[in-house]
């Protein structure tokens, strides 16, 4: 079998979906009027937002087929519901149900884990603010979708990666600094002389928590390599104690002795708020690893909810294909199922979020690269207190 996991040639012929799709099609009435509205939408999240990923995987498994596809950008942050507590539809798939329906296990697996990733990924980098924060998760995670991690937790707010190929595709230099088998195997000094050595551009930064009091570990590698940019500290969690005021102390005890200029990098299962702490108490910098990688997915589902053009849907969703609104002012979201110019409370016309993707299987709208997505994600931050969540 190789290594536990599906090819891609798999995940696009359908042989991942669960089976009652696939039974489903397998006695399916040849001349039935299928056409319908399917609509995905999230009843709840542990988050009252979303930061929205994982379409252009989407696009990219159904680019072709007989298909119509609308969507809020890749990267759009909403809350699960309106301001009249309507679901919010972050995509509607138009087309004949038989040509879409082995795909639903695929689609809502690209879109949930990336976005889970991405939200949980905007949370750290609200609490990192300024002080950049890098994804260390990859490791805790199927290297199969390692790329998908990086990608999502980048566009979601990480300044950087440590995945090789992810930051490849992402654009970006890799972020790394050095491992602790580096120190057991050569010893704290030679170790960080190595290190230093490497001709690779990006930070300097040494780990000093191997064998030594981080008090002390910081001091001498200060002294013996003043011009570091970081010192990082992967303090093991039965020796943290008081993480916060072990960061207090280092910087205390580096800036009486002139060494302003060496910065504090943290690691070490870290989530938003560890790093909310930290930052407060002198840290400068954030590896943040599992809690990014392996954040809850969003619960999306999928649902018909127009058949022939008529709405139709079951028990527990709202029928009929739906546009989603936003106030780009005060961030009131409306959700809509016309298609018009509508007015927020404050006075401000509302803008339409809803972008059409895709017609008859052609994609409409051109790749955006991640740093663009990224942009758009760190743009929404400021006003994305107005969603309170219900
Ligand atoms: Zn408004």
């Amino acid at each position: 079998m190789g290594i536990n996991m599906a090819t891609e040639e798999q995940i696009r012929s359908g042989e991942t979906a669960d089976v009652y799709f696939k039974r489903t099609m397998e006695n399916y009435p040849p001349d039935l009027n299928d056409l319908v509205v399917s609509e995905i939408t999230v009843s709840g999240y542990t988050n009252p937002w979303i930061t929205f990923t994982g379409l252009h995987d989407v696009l990219e498994l159904l680019k072709g087929k007989p298909l119509s596809i609308q969507a809020v950008p890749e990267g759009t942050i909403l809350p699960c519901r309106d301001i009249m507590n309507i679901p919010v539809p972050f995509m509607s798939i138009t087309g004949r149900y038989r040509d879409f329906a082995i795909m639903e296990t695929a689609i809502l697996g690209l879109i949930c884990q990336s976005s889970g990733i991405s939200t949980q990924s905007s949370l750290v980098k609200l609490a990192a603010g300024d002080r950049p924060y890098i994804s260390f998760g990859i490791r805790r995670m199927h290297p199969a979708i390692s790329t998908m991690i990086d990608w999502a937790a980048y566009v979601g707010g990480a300044d950087g990666v440590s995945g090789t190929l992810s930051a490849e595709r992402i654009g970006i230099e890799a972020v790394g600094t050095m491992p602790h088998a580096l120190s057991i195997l050569l010893g704290d000094e030679r170790a960080w002389d190595v290190t230093l050595r490497k001709k690779s551009a990006g930070k300097r930064t040494l780990l000093i928590d191997t064998f030594n009091d981080e008090k002390f570990a910081a001091i001498n590698a200060s002294t013996l390599h003043p011009d570091i940019d970081y010192i990082r500290l992967d303090t093991p969690s039965s020796r943290r104690g008081n993480f916060c005021n072990l960061v207090t102390e280092v910087r205390w005890e580096l800036d009486l002795r002139g060494f302003k200029n060496v910065k504090i990098m943290v690691s070490g299962g870290l989530n938003a708020e560890d790093v909310a702490e930290l930052a407060s108490c002198g840290a400068d910098a954030f590896g943040v690893g599992t809690s990014v990688s392996s954040a809850k997915p969003v619960d999306f589902a999928m649902d018909i909810v127009e058949v022939g053009g008529i709405p139709k849907t079951k028990r527990g969703k709202l029928s009929g294909l739906k546009y989603v609104y936003r106030c780009e002012k005060c961030f009131t979201v409306n959700v809509s199922h016309v298609k018009g110019s509508i007015k927020c409370s404050c006075g401000n016309s509302m803008t339409l979020v809803t972008v059409s993707y895709m017609e008859n299987g052609k994609i409409l709208q051109k790749d955006e690269s991640a740093s663009k997505i990224r942009e758009r994600v760190l743009s929404q931050f400021p006003k994305i207190s107005s969603y309170t969540g219900r």
